[in-house]
């Protein structure tokens, strides 16, 4: 049922309504198919494939393909060997939900899930959806985060997000400062300095995680802590290692010398940056890597959002609302359900849960 949304006369009804159809959306479809449920899924983009497709070509996921994979069908691995790219990602993400036969309806944008007693009522451009149960996986790739600095307003040259970063060749020959700690800024690092002047500025000193540490052992990591949680021990966490997955290019990167950091500067001039001490450095573009927020304001009629701007959940679903689940985000829905090898389970979890509340809804009509 993929195509484009058609102007509706009255509201649609359905069981189960996914708002988002990147890999979390589609991890719940594939469950959601299983069980035989009424549902739908609604995604913005134009395209399958999420934020993938709109990630910098050079992107390397952190996992080998079979790490990487959904529920049902593993990735394949990339003919050029590595790890796959984003374009792999995006042509898996496209052959599953043929594969699957997921009811995925795009373009088509959320703009607010509001309350009525019987039902959830999810409002977009061009209809509305009367549905039991909601499952927001709408990921963060759609919220950059740029942290606010005195005179950021000032700076001459150029500024862009990683959302915005598409590869080095307009850095050619320029002064780049870079601003963050984590992986997307130590991948774009370690190719714009092939290319440009770098200096990399991070809040703490940047931490590499071992050569053998990937996505796998991270995932790993994440299951053995959850599951002592559950029985109320203490386990050591993912950031306790480091933050950096050294994969080729950041080691590549990190053997030329490249990879030293400066402490974070304190304010931003029309030439470049200032340290505490008096300490400038000039640059022609500032790359900020510094993260994505959840992208929940689809939800903001709902009024569920804590002091921390997340939603409290149990597992998966709202606290405040419990005909509403959420999925990917980051692992306040569960342990590393933003990962693609992670997503299955929660999905697969809100999707047990899910049915029994469906049931319970039926019964009580
Ligand atoms: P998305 O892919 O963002 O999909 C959400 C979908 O919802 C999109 O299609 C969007 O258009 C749609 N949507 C949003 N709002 C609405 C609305 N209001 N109405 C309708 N539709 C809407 N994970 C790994 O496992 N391995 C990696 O190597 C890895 N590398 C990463 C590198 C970077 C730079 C980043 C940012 C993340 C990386 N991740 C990685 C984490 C994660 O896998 C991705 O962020 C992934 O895209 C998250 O999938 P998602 O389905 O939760 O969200």
């Amino acid at each position: 049922m993929t195509g484009s949304e058609t102007a509706a006369t009255g509201p649609r009804l359905v069981d189960v309504l996914v708002v988002g159809g990147g890999q979390a959306g589609l991890a719940a479809g594939y469950y959601l198919r299983r069980v035989r449920a009424d549902f739908v899924i609604l995604d913005a983009q134009e395209r399958p494939g999420g934020a993938w497709q709109h990630a910098w070509p050079s992107l390397r996921l952190f996992s080998p393909a079979q790490y990487s994979s959904l529920p049902g069908r593993m990735m394949p691995s990339p003919t050029a060997g590595g790890y796959p790219s984003a374009a792999d990602t995006v042509n898996y993400l496209t052959d599953y939900e043929q594969r699957y036969d997921l009811p995925v309806l795009r373009p088509a944008n959320v703009r607010a899930v509001r309350r009525n007693e019987q039902r959830l009522v999810v409002e977009t451009g061009t209809g509305v959806w009367h549905a039991r149960v909601v499952i927001s996986a709408t990921g963060t790739w759609w919220r950059p985060y740029i942290p606010y600095y005195p005179g950021i307003g000032d700076f001459q040259g150029r500024q862009l997000h990683t959302a915005d970063y598409h590869g080095p060749e307009p850095f050619h020959g320029k002064d780049v400062l870079i601003v963050g700690g984590a992986n997307s800024a130590a991948q774009i690092l370690a190719e714009v300095s092939t290319v440009a002047r770098t200096t990399w500025v991070t809040l703490r000193p940047p931490r590499l995680l071992p050569d053998e540490v990937d996505g796998r052992a991270l995932f790993e990591l994440a299951t053995r802590r959850h599951r002592a949680t559950l029985t109320g021990q203490n386990v050591s966490g993912v950031g306790d290692l480091g933050d950096i997955v050294a994969v080729p290019p950041v080691r590549q990167a990190r053997d030329r010398g490249v990879l030293k950091a400066e402490p974070m500067f304190t304010r931003i001039t029309h030439q470049g940056v200032a340290w505490s001490d008096g300490t400038t450095r000039a640059c022609d573009v500032i790359l900020w890597c510094t993260g994505f927020r959840p992208s929940l304001g689809h939800l903001a009629p709902l009024r569920l959002r804590g002091p921390d701007g997340l939603i409290p959940t149990e597992g998966t679903r709202a606290l405040g609302e419990p005909r509403l689940h959420l999925l990917g985000y980051g692992d306040w829905t569960g342990p590393a359900s933003a990962t693609l090898i992670g997503a299955s389970r929660t999905a697969r979890d809100a999707v047990t849960e899910i049915t029994q509340q469906v049931r319970a809804f039926g019964r009580e009509r």
